[in-house]
């Protein structure tokens, strides 16, 4: 019998997980490895709209269309994560009202269906919006149970034959004689141990901390960390996501999270994403634009607060600026070590096509055939990672 390839993954975020269910569908025996849980990176704080791509449909149409693609996919594929009650842009002011023709453009060259309808209309659907709101356009977003969807990923890989090494933190690669990677050494948080764990490819699937991982090795990813933060409020005003109708800023989206809503976000890069600032002003400032947006936000209590970071990709750009696409860094080509693949950047939304890009790089490296199955897989229940 010839030996399964193996695929050790650094990361157990959306990412890591996807990757896993992807690679184990081509046959590969994976092992994925997280210093904390499973999501216990950015993607367990993350403010869970499945993008519909409206929001980047004028600045940034690459991950637009990555995003209305994804979107459709997931909520074939993962459901059981999903509230897709659909989302609305809303035009507060004659600056948003400028913005809604190009909006419309935006969202027709991206092929994200979309409908205006009247500000009655809009007010019927979601009572509590702003009264004075001018426009209105109905998108198809959604909602994703964090937690949930990376481990629907991890418990369909886990149905594969992959296993998962939560309190696994990486501290160092091997290397064979010709330099090429050959595995990494853990550090098991609970035992205090430290354990090698050895494959045909490792991925370096870290997020926000891809480029402390990768200089590890000596090598530069340019990856940056950019936070953001969210406060939840205790009451479910809406029941549908609403977008300011206007390019990517601060505030400008809630959504309905369980029975809460959930006002997101800022953006400033940080150099060290395990230190990430919580700042008073910025609660303030989003209490501010949800009270905006939905005015009776100011009715409710606070119920919780919390922050991670993007990992965004380096450009000769800025800020919100950064593409919020995707790369994958073979670095045989960049530093000359083979064995080595690191993927980030994008979003939640995009993670299985970004484990489709990395689980194919990694088979064309290996000169293995396999295709990619997931866009058609259905995700076994999330609860069954416990099972096993
Ligand atoms: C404020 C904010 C709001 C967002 N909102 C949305 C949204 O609404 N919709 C959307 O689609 N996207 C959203 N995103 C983006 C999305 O959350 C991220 O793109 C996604 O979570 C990144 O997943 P990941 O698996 O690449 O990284 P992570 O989830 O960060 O996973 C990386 C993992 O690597 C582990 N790790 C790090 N170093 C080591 C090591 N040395 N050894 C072992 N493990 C290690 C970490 O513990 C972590 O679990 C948001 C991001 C932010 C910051």
């Amino acid at each position: 019998m010839p030996t399964l390839p193996e695929a050790i993954i650094i990361g157990a975020g959306f990412t890591g997980c996807a990757l896993a269910h992807d690679l184990s569908l081509r046959g590969f025996k994976v092992s994925v490895l997280d210093r904390g849980e499973i999501a216990s990176g950015t993607s367990g704080r993350t403010h869970g709209l499945l993008h519909s791509g409206g929001r980047y449909c004028v600045n940034d149409q690459e991950a637009a269309i990555e995003c209305i693609e994804e979107n459709i996919i997931l909520r074939r594929i993962a459901a059981q994560c999903i509230e897709y009650n659909g989302g609305l842009f809303i035009g507060l002011n004659e600056r948003d009202q400028a913005y809604l023709p190009h909006f419309m453009a935006g969202a027709e060259a991206c092929k994200i269906p979309v409908e205006q309808i009247t500000p009655q209309k809009a007010l019927q659907l979601e009572p509590n919006l702003n009264p004075a709101l001018l426009s209105a356009v109905l998108v198809p977003d959604g909602v994703f149970d964090p937690l949930r969807l990376a481990l629907a990923f991890a418990a369909t890989a886990v149905e594969n034959g992959a296993s998962f090494f939560p309190h696994h933190e990486v501290q160092e690669m091997l290397f064979n004689g010709s330099g090429n990677a050959i595995g990494v050494v853990a550090l098991n948080r609970h035992d205090g141990k430290k354990y090698e764990f050895r494959g045909d490819i490792v991925i370096n699937a870290t997020g926000a901390w891809a480029g402390k991982l990768a200089s590890l090795v000596g090598i530069k990813v340019p990856v940056v960390p950019t936070p953001g933060i969210m406060v939840a409020y205790n009451q479910r005003l809406v029941n549908r996501v609403i977008n300011r109708l206007f390019e990517p800023g601060d505030g400008d989206i809630l959504i309905p999270q369980r029975r809460m809503v959930v006002i997101g976000t800022t953006s400033f890069e940080v150099e060290d994403p395990d230190y990430i600032p919580l700042d008073q002003d910025q609660i303030k400032q989003m209490y501010d634009c949800a009270c905006h947006l939905v005015p009776a936000v100011s009715q409710t209590l606070q119920r919780g607060v919390y922050m991670s970071a993007r990992p965004l990709i380096k450009t000769e750009m800025t800020g919100r600026s950064l593409s919020r696409t995707f790369k994958c860094y073979d670095h045989k080509e960049s530093e000359n070590i083979d064995g080595f693949v690191t993927i980030t950047g994008g979003k939640a939304t995009t993670c299985r096509a970004m484990a489709e890009k990395t689980a194919d790089l990694v088979c064309s490296k290996l000169g293995i055939s396999a295709i990619c199955e997931t866009k058609e897989t259905p995700l076994v229940s999330y609860r069954k990672f416990f099972w096993h």
